[in-house]
C-alpha cells in the first residue's frame, strides 16, 4: 500500500497521533543522549599470568566468578594463585581481558528500544487503520513502511552502531547469571530483565517484533519482496516451542552445576547470534547460528526465535498477560483463514482455533487488514468484547 494514501487517508485526530508519537521517540532518544554516559573506549589494561583472579577481576570491572568461567575455569577455583599456576596462558588472558573490556553494555540502546516498541505500538493500535477508509478499503490498512522502517533502525542503530549488548536474550539469560555470582550488579540485570519483559508485555512482544536487532534481521531477510517466490514452511509450534524450552531447561541446569560438573557454564554463550553486530565470532558455534538463522530465514519465519531464543521462550510465557495484542472478535469470526494464511507461523491459527498454547505472536501486523468481516483488531484486553479470542 502506498504511504502516501495512507497518510491522506489519516483524520485530523491521528495525524496529532502521528505527529504526537514521532516528538515522543524523538524526545525519548535525546533524553537517552543526554543521560547516558559516552561509551568508553575499549582500553587495554595491564595484565599477566602471574597475577591472580582477584587482582585482575577489578581491573576488567568483572567478579571473579567471571572472570573464571571467561578462563574456563571452575567457579570455585583459587582467586588467589597466580593465573600461571592454573594452567591459564598469556594469550589466553590477553584475548580474554580484550573480549571483557570491549562488551560493555550501551545504556543508550535501552531507549532506542522503548522508542521503538512506542512507535510500534501506536502504529498498531491507532495509526494502522486510518479513520477515513473504510472496511471495503482495507488494502489500504497498515502499510508495511512503519514496519519495515523500525526493523531497519533496529539492525542498523540498536544492532551494528550501538553493539551486541544489552538485548532481550542476554536480558533473560544474565538475570540468571546473577544468581550464581557472575556478576557484581546484580540489581542491574534483575532491573534489564524487567525492562524487556515490561516491553513485551504492554504490548504482545513488541520488544521482539519491532525492536530486538537479530529478530529485525531474520524478519527481513523473510520480508524481502524478491524473495517472495521462495516458498515459506510453516514449523509445528509443539516442536519448536520442546526444543527452545528443552534448551532453556538445559541451560539452568548447567550453570547451577546440576549438569555438567562446572557450575556457571552457559550453553547459549556458544549459540549467541548477537555476536554478530560486533562482527566478533567467539566460536565455530556462534559462527553457524548466525549463519545458519540468516539462511534459515529465507524458508521459515524467524527460525531463531522459534527454536532458540530464551527471551522467545520467557516472552512467550508472558503474553499471557500482555496488555495491548491482536483481538479475534468470536462473534464475527467465520473461521475463513484469511489470517491464518498471512500469519507467518502458527499464531493466529492456535488463536482462531482456542488453542490453549498457541504460538507466539510476534505483533507483525501481517493479519490486521486481510480479514473479510473486520473481525481483527490490535487493541488493549480491557477493551475486548466478552466475544473476542485474544491472539
Ligand atoms: S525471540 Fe527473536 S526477537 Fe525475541 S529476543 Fe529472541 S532473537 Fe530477539
Ligand atoms: S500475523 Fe500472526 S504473528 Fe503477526 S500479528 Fe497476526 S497473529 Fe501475530
Amino acid at each position: 500500500m502506498n504511504l502516501r494514501q495512507w497518510f491522506f487517508l489519516l483524520s485530523h485526530k491521528q495525524r496529532i497521533w502521528l505527529f504526537g508519537t514521532v516528538a515522543a521517540v524523538l524526545l525519548i532518544m535525546a533524553v537517552g543522549i543526554f543521560v547516558t554516559p559516552p561509551g568508553e573506549p575499549a582500553k587495554s589494561v595491564n595484565v599477566s599470568v602471574e597475577m591472580s583472579i582477584r587482582d585482575i577481576a577489578p581491573k576488567l570491572k568483572v567478579t571473579g566468578k567471571a572472570l573464571a568461567r571467561e578462563l574456563a575455569l571452575a567457579l570455585d577455583v583459587s582467586k588467589t594463585r597466580p593465573l600461571s599456576m592454573l594452567g591459564v596462558k598469556p594469550q589466553t588472558l590477553q584475548h580474554t581481558a580484550h573480549h571483557l573490556l570491549s562488551h560493555r553494555d550501551a545504556m543508550l540502546k535501552y531507549y532506542f528500544y522503548a522508542a521503538l516498541v512506542l512507535g510500534g505500538l501506536v502504529f498498531l493500535t491507532r495509526l494502522g487503520r486510518p479513520d477515513l477508509c473504510g472496511v471495503a478499503h482495507r488494502n489500504r490498512w497498515y502499510p508495511r513502511f512503519p514496519y519495515i522502517a523500525s526493523l531497519l533502525l533496529s539492525v542498523i542503530i540498536a544492532g551494528f552502531l550501538l553493539g551486541k549488548s544489552p538485548n532481550p536474550m542476554e536480558g533473560a539469560v544474565k538475570v540468571f547469571k546473577s544468581m550464581v555470582g557472575l556478576y557484581a550488579d546484580p540489581t542491574a540485570k534483575v532491573t534489564a530483565f524487567i525492562f524487556f519483559i515490561a516491553l513485551a508485555v504492554i504490548g504482545n512482544k513488541l520488544i521482539c517484533g519491532w525492536a530486538c536487532p537479530f529478530g529485525a534481521s531474520q524478519e527481513l531477510i523473510y520480508s524481502i519482496p524478491v524473495l517472495k517466490r521462495i516458498k515459506k514452511h510453516k514449523l509445528p509450534f509443539v516442536l519448536t516451542n520442546t526444543i527452545r524450552g528443552f534448551l532453556f531447561a538445559v541451560m539452568l541446569l548447567f550453570l547451577f552445576g546440576i549438569a555438567g560438573g562446572r557450575k556457571g557454564t552457559v550453553i547459549y554463550h556458544y549459540l549467541n547470534p548477537f555476536n554478530l553486530f560486533n562482527l566478533d565470532f567467539e566460536t565455530l558455534s556462534i559462527l553457524l547460528t548466525v549463519i545458519l538463522s540468516l539462511l534459515g530465514s529465507f524458508f521459515v519465519y524467524r527460525p531463531f526465535c522459534q527454536l532458540i531464543c530464551p527471551f522467545g521462550f520467557i516472552s512467550w510465557i508472558a503474553e499471557r498477560f500482555s496488555i495491548i495484542r491482536v483481538h479475534i472478535d468470536k462473534e464475527k469470526c467465520t473461521q475463513c483463514g484469511a489470517c491464518m494464511k498471512a500469519c507467518p507461523l502458527g499464531a493466529a491459527e492456535g488463536r482462531v482455533y482456542g488453542s490453549k498454547m498457541p504460538a507466539d505472536c510476534f505483533s507483525c501486523g501481517r493479519c490486521l487488514n486481510v480479514c473479510p468481516v473486520d473481525a481483527i483488531k490490535y487493541e488493549p484486553v480491557f477493551k475486548k468484547s466478552t466475544n473476542s479470542i485474544q491472539a
